[in-house]
């Protein structure tokens, strides 16, 4: 079987090197370090990994901005990447979502944590789609799912791999309340480690980039969310 090619992004050696002996030693993984967010960029044109690992404080380009980058490349758009951050403020987490990471671990993380999550983004990126709703057209939206084409009034609309699944789960489910515990499940892989707080600010950021089709996804006060013909 295919080992799956982790890249690691953090200055910080011992840690760098921590998380590549446990990726690799559970298993399933083949990781490369990297030490700054420039390194990162060009390891990602060279040999495009499976997921990123993604420190936020790194020296002149910070993770943040790494990300942001990544995520306006068509090549990159949807990588996995999941953030570290040694903040554990919530301004710092909900900009790393804001700004297309899939999941973040705050340090100081336990290696089992980290490798949890692993896991759990490389299992959400390799399940095979589940193609009830392989098309939608609505007023505003078009959506093809198969193809990963979205557009609101003719327009292309750019999301992020997670925005992406959100909305096809949310499609799919149309017209019925999917609870925040049901997306974190079908969308994010696993349902304990992810605060709902990610699940608000990932629908938050899909209803601004549809534009006028944004009103379709409704909020079903503390319920969850209903996509809406
Ligand atoms: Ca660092």
């Amino acid at each position: 079987m295919q080992k799956h090619r982790v890249l690691i992004v953090e200055d910080e050696q011992d840690i760098a090197g921590l998380i590549k002996h446990t990726l690799e030693r559970s298993g399933g993984a083949e990781a490369e370090v990297v030490g700054s967010g420039d390194a990162a960029l060009k390891a990602v044109t060279a040999r495009p990994p499976d997921l990123i690992i993604l420190d936020l404080n790194l020296p002149v380009l910070s993770g943040l901005e790494v990300c942001r980058l990544l995520r306006q490349r068509s090549d990159a758009r949807h990588l996995p990447i999941i953030m570290l951050t040694a903040k554990s403020s919530e301004t710092d987490r909900v900009t790393g979502l804001e700004m297309g990471a899939d999941d973040y671990v705050t340090k100081p993380f336990s290696l089992r944590e980290l490798t949890a999550r692993v896991k759990a983004v490389l299992r959400r990126a390799a399940a095979p789609d589940e193609r009830q709703v392989s098309v939608y057209q609505g007023r505003h939206l078009m959506a093809d799912f198969d193809a990963v084409s979205i557009a609101v009034d003719g327009d292309p609309v750019r999301l992020t791999r997670r925005e992406f699944e959100l909305l096809r789960y949310l499609v799919q489910n149309k017209n019925r309340v999917v609870s925040r515990d049901k997306l974190l499940e079908r969308v994010w892989g696993y349902d304990r480690l992810v605060e709902t707080r990610s699940v608000d600010v990932h629908v938050g950021r899909l209803r601004q980039k549809l534009g006028s089709a944004g009103p379709q996804i409704e909020t079903a006060v503390g319920l969850g969310y209903r996509f809406v013909e």
